[in-house]
């Protein structure tokens, strides 16, 4: 927990979003009273919180114990006294504007002086919600997603009034949650996040009410074309037609016809059995990649970045900010405003303009950014520049890459980070490029060694991104991605240091990677075979190397999961720790290597790598020619000299 001046937090609402709030403040150390109308709707909230903290103990994902977690939550059903000592209170009570303004009526009466006022609204306007008080500089939004436990994103809101203080500390407060906070400068309607996603939910709907395209063509193409996580209409039947439709309703805006329809007909998606899909007498979600082939995707798309140039535009959001949201919020492959650079600006503004053209619709209508940005020649990513920039200094350093992170360290190690934690940091063939990239171009002598690690807590890499390979033609396949080779054939040590899910390519990469590290709660599989597949990126024969026939065909063959303690006994991992000795074994691991002499181990990996593949004769050729190369180095010098003086060597790579 950061220093933040909160101590006492108050949630109002026991219900889907405020037991999870709780649960997630409580988690980061802050003492939290939740506040619900009744007594039994508190006890349920508190029920819900208990299991969720105890499935949290089971997966180790819990630093202390259920009960100590608990024991920062006390409970209330009196306003009066769940506020009375509050740092930081946060409404979460059902989406009515009417009740939302009593309450912060209420908390400006019962609430102290210096309090910060949140609400976690999903559309509503924290401006209006701050008039029911005398202090609406103190008032912000503080927008949480479903389910606050799992979801890393939150908006942070400013009404008319919100102070910077107010939202700094907003901010502030998220960041202490482990939560990733964005500011959302002016709350229009939808914030970021969706204001975004409207376009990806209500032009296909468009477009079917038009008899432009069906259902299944639009879920088919942006799930297995553009790589998105749920096509949306599929979406649509999770969250409930009538969600989209009322806050449409309300916002005013026009309602795709078979929207309505499906609302009037009581068809509200899986809750009621039948939505877009029937889950009742049909086969639920049931398109085919194929389905997707002829769909229009880039209108859908363009209008996407049309409403992030509104955003950009209008000074609500930068695209650094949009882009992180719709990825954490929404589990998008990628940024929209890199997405509209990777398009390229000048097609996504010929495209709405035809559209526009065509239909006379004003949901076309180019955002005067995005032609402002076209006008300048920022038109993306091969211009150099668009949402954002793409140096092109001509640097010959390894470079910024958007999907993972990296540090190189002063004592050589460089640690790699897959960042795509939305998609449990799912391989794809953009990411896989940009590990390609970074080991191809960092200087091999500054680095002695190399780890490679997953963002969040939940994977190392849980596999392929499939949804980024569909387009790809057979023959490109073939030859997916150099970056396993890369990884295997790197010069120094590298190290995969695997929590939770390391699975398919994720298991591929770790394989490429000399030695492996893991948590006792990782899980190790190749399902590739349940898709029809088999293992890539080397994952058939580095499996077998490494587990020998018998274990590599029953992992191959039977698509399952095994567990770290199997994976251990297997040799598939050198070490399987828990999650407390997580990172001081890896530090031992690493300590040594950085440590240890440069050239003997690049020619130990070398010689191990290669005599694997070689006859006997031809392997032991390969040792006795890398042992007589060594034995002229300084470092072989250095060692023995070390050892004779008993002393530590300081090996020089020389
Ligand atoms: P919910 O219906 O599950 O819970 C709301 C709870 O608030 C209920 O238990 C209700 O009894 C209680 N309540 C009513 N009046 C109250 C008062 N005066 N003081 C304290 N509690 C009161 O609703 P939810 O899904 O948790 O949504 C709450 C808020 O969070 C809404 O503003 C919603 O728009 C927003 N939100 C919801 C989601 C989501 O996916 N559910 C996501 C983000 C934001």
């Amino acid at each position: 927990m950061t220093d933040t001046n909160i101590g006492q937090v108050s949630v109002l609402g026991a219900g889907n979003m405020g037991h999870g709030i709780t649960e997630v403040a409580a988690i980061a150390g802050y003492d939290v009273t939740m506040r619900d109308v009744e007594e039994d709707l508190v006890a349920d909230g508190y029920e819900d919180i208990k299991w969720s903290l105890e499935k949290l103990a089971e997966k180790d994902h819990l630093d202390e114990s259920v009960d100590e977690v608990l024991g920062r939550i006390d409970t209330a059903v009196e306003l009066e006294p769940a506020v009375a000592d509050a740092d930081l209170v946060i409404e979460a009570a059902p989406e009515r504007m009417d009740l939302k303004k009593d309450i912060f009526g209420d908390l400006d009466a019962f609430a102290p002086d210096d309090a910060l006022l949140a609400s976690n609204t999903s559309s509503l306007s924290i401006t209006e919600m701050a008039t029911a008080t005398s202090r609406p500089e103190d008032v912000v939004g503080m927008h949480f997603f479903n389910p606050p436990v799992k979801m890393n994103l939150v908006e942070v809101i400013y009404g008319e009034e919100t102070s910077d203080e107010t939202a700094e500390a907003a901010y502030e407060f998220v960041e202490s949650l482990d939560k990733t906070p964005i500011y959302v400068r002016k709350d229009v309607h939808g914030f970021v996040v969706n204001t975004v996603l409207g376009p990806f939910i209500d032009e296909p709907a468009w477009m079917v009410s038009n008899e432009e395209a069906t259902i299944r063509e639009a879920d088919a193409a942006m799930v297995h074309r553009r790589g998105y996580p749920m096509g949306p209409f599929e979406l649509v039947d999770l969250s409930g037609i009538d969600v989209g439709y009322h806050v449409r309703t309300e916002a005013g805006r026009p309602i795709p016809p078979i929207m309505k329809e499906k609302v009037e007909a009581d068809e509200l998606g899986r809750k009621t059995g039948r939505g877009y899909y029937d889950y009742e007498n049909g086969d639920g979600v049931d398109y085919e990649p194929s389905d997707g082939e002829n769909f229009d995707t880039l209108r859908v798309e363009a209008r996407m970045v049309n409403e992030a140039a509104r955003l950009v535009g209008d000074d609500v959001a930068t695209p650094e900010e949009i882009d992180t949201g719709v990825r954490l919020g929404l589990g998008f492959p990628e940024g929209i405003c890199r997405r509209g650079d990777e398009i390229g600006l000048d097609v996504v503004l010929d495209k709405l303009r035809s559209l526009h053209e065509k239909t006379e619709q004003d949901r076309f209508e180019p955002d005067d950014y995005l032609v402002e940005l076209v006008e300048q020649g920022r038109t993306g990513e091969d211009a150099g520049s668009g949402f954002h920039d793409y140096g092109s200094d001509g640097d010959a350093g390894p470079g910024e890459y958007r999907l993972l992170n990296y540090e190189l360290s002063e004592n050589g190690l460089l640690e790699v980070e897959l960042d795509r934690p939305e998609r449990m940091n799912a391989l794809s063939m953009s990411l896989l490029g940009e590990i390609d990239a970074l080991l191809s171009s960092v200087n091999s002598d500054d680095v002695r060694c190399v780890t490679f690690e997953g963002a969040g807590d939940r994977a190392f890499s849980a596999g392929a991104d499939i949804g980024g390979f569909a387009d790809l033609t057979p023959t490109d396949a073939m030859d997916v991605t150099p970056a396993f080779e890369t990884v295997n054939d790197f010069e120094r040590p590298t190290i995969a240091k695997i929590d939770g899910y390391c699975l398919g390519a994720g298991l591929e990469l770790a394989l490429a990677c000399d030695l492996r590290v893991a948590t006792a709660n990782a899980k190790f599989g190749s399902p590739e075979i349940g898709l029809g597949l088999i293992p890539g990126g080397g994952g058939t024969q580095r499996l077998l190397r490494v587990l020998g026939e018998t274990r590599a065909k029953e992992l191959v063959f039977r698509g399952n999961r095994i567990d770290a303690e199997r994976a251990e006994e297997w040799g598939l991992i050198n070490r399987a720790v828990p999650a407390k000795e997580f990172d001081d074994t890896v530090s031992d691991f690493v300590d040594d290597i950085v440590e240890g002499p440069p050239i003997g181990l690049k020619v130990a990996k070398k010689v191990l790598n290669q005599g694997a593949d070689a006859s006997l004769e031809a392997a032991l050729t390969m040792e006795s020619q890398g042992f007589g190369l060594l034995m002229g180095t300084e470092d072989v010098r250095e060692g023995t000299t070390a050892f004779r003086d008993d002393r530590d060597p300081e090996f020089r790579g020389e």
